[in-house]
């Protein structure tokens, strides 16, 4: 047995010296270390020794398998500095390679136009107000002098979630929420922009989601003429000096009297085109003095303030900024329309 034992061991040894990696290594410890280890099984047969003789053998026993594991734990370490050794050699950082490059996007068209309908007006002394999307009918309606029933309501085909509950159709409610947060009569400049929800067609001039901009201007001695002097300074800072404006009547139901607004074609400088179906003219917004119902519902009085509101659609107002004729390719997001702003 002490034979046995001995070669045993020298085999075990030698086994571990040629181990190339950890996993062989492993292998050779279950092999003779483990449980049906080779070893093991030499301690089981002690069995059969003479009584006097197995305290002698047992010690050679863990003698040899003490000796195995030192040089399994030895030659584990040697492995692993190999390893590490050899990751140092092989992954080897190139500094003189050129960095990879974040690719750098930009803003969107609409973004660019929003931003610089907001840059217009803030210059002007207005602040920038915003509201939910998902609106009340009263904020979305009521507030705004459209009762339920009124016909004006059919205008604006809207998404209901719940009798009372609807995707806004305009950012006017943000006007009247405005208005109500304010102490009664106090002055205002405000714009609203944000996107707002109809139930329209999706085609090259529709869509049922779209991005408003509506501008609320309230305080002592407010007139026409301040409507019309802000309008026509916006219009030009966004197409240029040389853009005409004229004012047409038209009817909303919050405002008194109304207007529709249009600019002198920006395609053909008002000869008549395409674009603007031969009359040189675009609609661009919508206006009037606030209606003296609208002020009173959000507690002002209209015998001592009064306003002027507007609202614009900023996709259309892109559209004509850079010649695009179909307004779903905002929406896409296809980069090879995208890249070109
Ligand atoms: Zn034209």
């Amino acid at each position: 047995m002490e034979q046995e034992l001995k070669s045993l061991q020298q085999e075990a040894l030698s086994a571990i010296s040629s181990a190339s990696d950890l996993n062989a290594l492993n292998d050779v410890r279950v092999k003779y270390l483990g449980k049906k280890g080779s070893l093991t099984s030499i301690l089981r047969g002690m069995g059969k020794l003479n009584p006097e003789e197995r305290p002698r053998v047992g010690q050679m026993v863990n003698t040899a398998r003490k000796e195995l594991e030192d040089a399994i734990s030895a030659k584990q370490t040697e492995l692993k500095q190999a390893e590490l050794a050899n990751r140092l050699a092989t992954e080897k950082i190139d500094v003189t390679l050129p960095g990879r490059r974040q690719a750098l996007g930009h803003l969107h068209p609409l973004t660019v136009t929003l931003n610089n309908i907001k840059n217009i007006f803030t210059s002007m002394g207005y602040s920038i107000a915003e509201g939910p999307q998902i609106e009340s009918d009263y904020f979305n309606f009521e507030a705004l002098n459209l009762p339920k029933d009124h016909p004006a309501r059919d205008m604006q085909d809207s998404f209901y979630i719940t009798e009372d509950i609807l995707l806004r159709s305009q950012t006017s409610p943000v006007q009247a929420r405005t208005m109500q947060s304010h102490e009664p009569n106090s002055p205002i400049r405000i714009i609203a922009p944000g996107h707002v929800y109809r139930r329209d067609d999706y085609d090259a001039t529709h869509s049922p989601m779209f991005t408003q901009v509506e501008g609320l201007c309230i305080d002592k001695n407010i007139s026409f003429a301040d409507l019309k002097g802000t309008l026509i300074t916006f219009l030009q800072q966004m197409f240029g000096e040389d853009v005409k404006v004229r004012f047409r009547p038209s009817f909303f139901p919050f405002t008194e009297p109304s207007a529709e607004v249009d600019i002198s074609c920006v395609m053909c400088k008002g000869k008549g085109c395409r674009v603007c179906k031969g009359t040189g003219w675009l609609e661009i917004l919508g206006a009037g003095m606030v209606h003296p119902h609208v002020l009173e519902m959000s507690g002002y009085d209209p015998k001592q303030v009064s306003g002027f509101a507007f609202g614009m659609g900023v996709e259309r107002i892109a559209m004509l900024a850079y010649g695009i004729d179909d307004l779903r390719l905002f929406y896409d997001n296809d980069v090879r329309f995208l890249r070109q702003f």
